[in-house]
């Protein structure tokens, strides 16, 4: 059977300071925190995953918070800016809201017909917020960024590159993406298979020098499929093309393998398996501090270590 690829599964960026990490994705966008976990390499650093109510993939951003973490450069070779959609007219909302809380951003302009304005999260991080007449995605509100205005889920992801043939061949040869238009020398590629979360837009920079990702930068794009089988079968098609590929990984929430694609940002693929609900109730989500199990007799350090966020 042919599988696909259905959008983006989720997006994981590198913050500096854990606290502000969450003020500002919980209340300045209102986001809702979904899983408060661990990196699992390294369980004395936050695992975040933001989204909407239920962590529906193509919604979810992660972020390590490592304290301290010297600022990242954006370049060619990593994925530049986060794409979120709105409802239409919810621009000059946001506009006033990111003034107030004094947030780094432009003012409203357009792309491929579709209004839209960039801003930086405290460490940098580079995001658009595009207006989306067609989204019907369950928003997540908050007391102060309601229906009219709240974030659907992502919109676009955008990757920076010297030469775009390679990531391009990935997109369109194994994920089953098609160039759809092109803006100067953004190319956006889309995927029919599922009606979010479904651009990829690749930046031809030749010019340009390579990023370094650290803190306020992309660390990976997962894209999403829907099950094991489904992973296996890209894992083979990647396989084929002589591109290294990690095992099967299992991350509690998701499966997922890892490659580093030609345009040199990594790509992960995951599955929508078994979901944020495997070890919290809906209700519950993001409230408590989750352990994979090879941790939890370490509860007590750990918790000791982590700093408080709320
Ligand atoms: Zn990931």
């Amino acid at each position: 059977m042919e599988q696909k690829i259905l959008g983006i599964h989720h997006i994981t960026a590198i913050a500096g300071n854990a606290k502000r990490n969450y003020d500002f994705y919980t209340g300045i966008l209102g986001l809702r925190l979904i899983k408060k976990t661990v990196n699992f390499d390294d369980p004395h650093t936050y695992h975040f995953y933001y989204g909407n109510e239920q962590g529906t993939p193509g919604t979810i951003l992660t972020f390590f918070p490592w304290e301290g973490i010297t600022a990242g450069r954006r370049g060619t070779r990593q994925a530049t800016e986060i794409g979120y959609s709105v409802p239409a007219g919810s621009l000059e909302f946001w506009q006033n809201r990111l003034e107030e809380h004094n947030v780094i951003y432009n003012k409203p302009a357009v792309k491929f017909g579709e209004r839209y304005l960039t801003f930086l999260d405290p460490d940098g991080l580079k995001f658009e917020l595009t207006e989306s007449s067609a989204d019907d995605r369950d928003q997540w509100t908050t007391a102060e960024i309601g229906k009219d205005n709240a974030i659907y889920g992502f919109h676009h992801i955008t990757i920076t590159t010297n030469k775009m043939d390679g990531t391009a061949g990935i997109l369109t040869n194994v994920f089953g993406y098609k160039l759809s238009k092109s803006e100067v020398n953004r190319h956006r590629f889309t995927t029919d298979a599922v009606d979010y979360a479904a651009i990829v837009d690749l930046v031809e920079a030749p010019g340009e020098t390579a990023g370094h990702v650290a803190g306020g930068s992309v660390h990976h794009v997962a894209f999403r499929v829907k099950d094991e089988t489904a992973l296996m079968y890209f894992r083979d098609k990647i396989v084929a093309l002589g591109l290294n590929i990690t095992e099967k990984i299992d991350r509690n929430y998701f499966y997922s393998l890892y490659f580093r694609e030609p345009g040199g940002v990594l790509f992960e693929i995951a599955t929508d398996n078994p979901g944020f609900t495997v070890d919290e109730t809906l209700d519950e989500l993001g409230t408590n501090l989750k352990l994979p199990a090879q941790y939890e007799s370490r509860r007590n350090e750990i918790e000791g270590i982590l700093p408080k966020i709320n």
